[in-house]
C-alpha cells in the first residue's frame, strides 16, 4: 500500500517517518537527517514494508543506517542499507536477525518479555496489502559495515553527531547528539513515558541507572526519541530522575 510511513518534516533537514498502523508497542521512529555530504537515517522502522519501495527518494544520497539498538521496531528495514552502523554489542543479534513477530503472544515469547498483562493479538491494524501474511514476518539479518563507540563521530557534512553509548534497555544501546544544536536522538533510552523498558533478558537496571545519571544533567536543546514526541531538555532530565527515583 501507498501510505504505510507518514513523513512529518521536523525542522532543519529533518524529517521524522512513523508508522501509524503499527501497534503503540512497535509503533518506532526514523529520523532521517540530512547533511551536506551524505544523509543518514537513524533506526529504520519494524521492515514490514520496504522502505525502497515507499520512500525512495531516502535512498537517493546512498545513506548509512545508524541503529539504536537491535530490537525489531528499529532495525527492521536495516538490510536495505548498504551502509550499516551500530554499537558493537548489538551486531551478532543484527547478523542473525533480531528476535521478531507480528503475533503479540509469540513475540513476548521470542524475545522473554513477561506475560503478567494480556499481550496484543496482532500489531498491525492493516494489512500493506490484501495478501500480505503477517505469519510470514521476519527481520532480514543485517551485518554491520561499521561499529560505533561511545564519543565515535558520524560526520554528514554540516553537521556532525556524537555516539552516546547508553545501556540500560539493551546493552548496545545508543543516543546521537549534535553537540553544536544540542538535539539528542535517543533510541529506546528514553522517551516521553513514565514505564520504560528495562525488564527485558538483556535489560539492565544499574547499567540503565548510569546512563540515566549522564542523561538527568545533559544539555539539549530537544530530543527526539524513537517513540511517540519529540520533548525538551526539562522534561529529559524530569524523565531522567524520575527513573533513578523509581529504581533507587
Ligand atoms: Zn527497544
Amino acid at each position: 500500500m501507498s501510505g504505510w510511513y507518514r513523513q512529518t518534516p521536523v525542522g532543519d533537514n529533518l524529517i521524522r517517518v512513523s508508522e501509524p498502523h503499527v501497534h503503540a508497542l512497535l509503533a518506532a521512529n526514523l529520523w532521517w537527517l540530512r547533511g551536506t555530504d551524505r544523509d543518514i537515517v537513524i533506526d529504520s522502522g519494524l521492515g514490514v514494508v520496504a522502505l525502497r519501495d515507499e520512500i525512495p527518494a531516502m535512498f537517493e544520497r546512498d545513506p548509512m543506517v545508524v541503529l539504536t539498538h537491535s530490537h525489531l521496531d528499529h532495525a527492521g528495514g536495516a538490510h536495505e542499507f548498504r551502509e550499516r552502523a551500530a554499537h558493537a554489542t548489538e551486531a551478532p543479534t543484527l547478523a542473525a536477525g533480531p528476535p521478531a513477530s507480528l503475533y503479540g503472544a509469540e513475540l513476548y515469547q521470542k524475545m522473554g518479555i513477561p506475560d503478567d498483562e494480556p499481550a496484543p493479538e496482532l500489531l498491525i491494524d492493516e494489512l500493506p496489502h490484501n495478501d500480505y501474511d503477517p505469519r510470514g514476518y521476519r527481520v532480514e539479518p543485517a551485518p554491520l559495515t561499521r561499529l560505533l563507540d561511545d564519543q565515535d563521530r558520524i560526520d554528514l557534512g554540516g553537521r556532525t553527531l556524537t555516539v552516546l553509548h547508553l545501556p540500560g534497555h539493551s546493552p548496545g544501546s545508543i543516543a546521537l547528539l549534535e553537540e553544536h544544536t544540542g538535539v539528542l536522538f535517543s533510541g529506546d533510552v528514553i522517551y516521553d513515558d513514565d514505564e520504560l523498558i528495562d525488564f527485558l533478558p538483556d535489560s539492565s537496571i544499574p547499567s540503565y541507572r548510569q546512563s540515566m545519571k549522564l542523561l538527568a544533567g545533559l544539555a539539549v536543546s530537544v530530543v527526539h526519541p524513537g517513540h511517540d514526541h519529540s520533548f525538551d531538555q526539562a522534561r529529559l532530565h524530569q524523565l531522567a530522575t524520575n527513573y533513578l527515583e523509581r529504581t533507587n
